[in-house]
């Protein structure tokens, strides 16, 4: 039996280049070279789609721009090891999401720093909901204030006094209401919560050993390798264990697991669900567009290009989106750009590599074979069904499900 690599990309958003960079472009690499020797399995992940809200009626859209996406990339349909599917036609990945779900700790499950990000991004906003009320009253405050002159009354006094106790009262009244209800204030779903689950069951179904996915994902996956064993020791030997994230990286040829950055904030990833457009490059730029992006990314002033994530991120970020996209070893790009003063020109020759990239890659999107798609689709959805399938009788064999 061959190995089996998997990787799915969530249908919600537009993808950004980091999607690109991170989760389709070792695969591909990945399929390139080593045509025959591996299973590769590409799927959308559509019920993870809705873990964060959406507009639904662009879902089905948001799925086949995906399986255009990898299309384009230049995943091979043509190779009989390559698998493309949506995940919410294979049920088997609902049914064993519940078993495992219930192996695993609600403890374990908290600590997932992707789920707190998001919810703690909720907080935020209602923090700054209730900053903005209180600051409403500001003027008003400072009017009332300057309406007291030197020869003041104690009657005027108070009046003013009731009438701002008055003011914040109202506004103490609306953020009582605010924080009352407590799914304002952190409205992240279960699916959120529960997602790394539904993850592990996308890898164990298929026995998947290769998952190469970006670093924001190595914890997830470390769970399903926890979530798994457990599930081994107990019951004997139902799920094939995925490597460790230290073996994933070396697999894809990477030293270190991958985090393309915001272009505003460097010391963040570039997110799709960031909504400030200057700050990611999204497939669909138009390539001039994106070239000013590049050139307006923020670095920093220390002056001299070193490839130093800690000190230099927007810089680093550069070097290395300039090195997967041109096909170089960073070593080379680092011998080329370090220790130069013109952080301008090396804006340029990123800016160039992705204006380039894009324009080939959006040729590649809008000539896909939709036809010829759709049938790899429903294909691979038979033949990954059965696979699926056998896993899940497995797994409600070792619990007690099935005789
Ligand atoms: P998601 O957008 O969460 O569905 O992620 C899909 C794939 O893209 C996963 O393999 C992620 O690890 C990868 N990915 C997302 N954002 C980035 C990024 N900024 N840098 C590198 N990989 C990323």
């Amino acid at each position: 039996m061959k190995d089996v690599i998997l990787t799915g990309l969530r249908a919600n958003d537009e993808l950004t280049l980091g999607n690109y960079l991170g989760g389709i472009l070792p695969i591909i690499e990945i399929q390139r070279k080593y045509s025959q020797q591996y299973q590769i399995n590409m799927f959308v992940p559509d019920l993870h789609s809705f873990t964060t809200p959406i507009d639904h009626s662009k879902l089905q859209d948001s799925i086949i721009n995906n399986l255009k996406v990898y299309t384009a990339a230049g995943l091979n349909l043509d190779d009989d090891n390559t698998f493309i599917y949506r995940q919410s036609y294979i049920p088997a990945h609902s049914e064993l999401t519940w078993i495992l779900d219930c192996f695993t700790g609600v403890g374990e499950m908290s600590r997932m720093t992707q789920f707190k990000d998001k919810s703690k991004s909720n907080f935020e906003k209602i923090q700054n909901e209730v900053i903005k009320k209180i600051d409403s009253n500001k003027t008003k405050v400072r009017n009332l204030n300057e309406s007291i002159d030197e020869n003041y009354s104690i009657k005027q006094l108070k009046k003013v006094f009731n009438t701002i106790s008055e003011l914040y009262i109202e506004k103490y009244d609306e953020i009582i209401e605010l924080l009352k209800d407590r799914s304002n204030f952190n409205n992240a779903s279960v699916g959120l919560f529960n997602y790394p689950v539904l993850m592990a069951a996308d890898i164990l179904l298929y026995n998947a050993k290769w998952i190469p996915v970006g670093e924001d994902q190595f914890q997830h996956l470390e769970i399903t390798r926890d979530i798994a064993e457990r599930f081994n020791k107990k019951f004997g030997p139902i799920f094939t264990i995925p490597k460790k994230t230290s073996e994933q990286v070396k697999f894809i040829n990477r030293d270190k697991g991958l985090r393309i950055r915001s272009l505003t904030n460097p010391d963040k990833k570039m997110s799709k669900s960031n909504q400030n457009p200057k700050s990611k490059i999204l497939l669909t730029d138009d390539p001039k567009q994106a070239y000013k992006k590049i050139m307006s990314a923020t670095t920093d002033s220390i002056g001299q290009i070193n490839y130093d994530w800690q000190n230099q991120p927007g810089i680093t970020n550069l070097m290395t989106i300039l090195s997967l996209l041109s096909n170089q070893d960073i070593e080379q790009v680092k011998q080329t750009w370090v220790g130069q003063t013109q952080y301008g020109e090396l804006k340029k020759a990123v800016a160039k590599a992705v204006a380039d990239f894009l324009t080939d890659f959006q040729t590649k999107y809008n000539a896909v074979d939709k036809a010829k798609l759709q049938a790899k689709l429903e294909q691979s959805e038979q033949a990954m069904n059965k696979i699926a399938k056998e896993t899940l009788l497995r797994a409600q064999q070792a619990v007690g499900l099935r005789p």
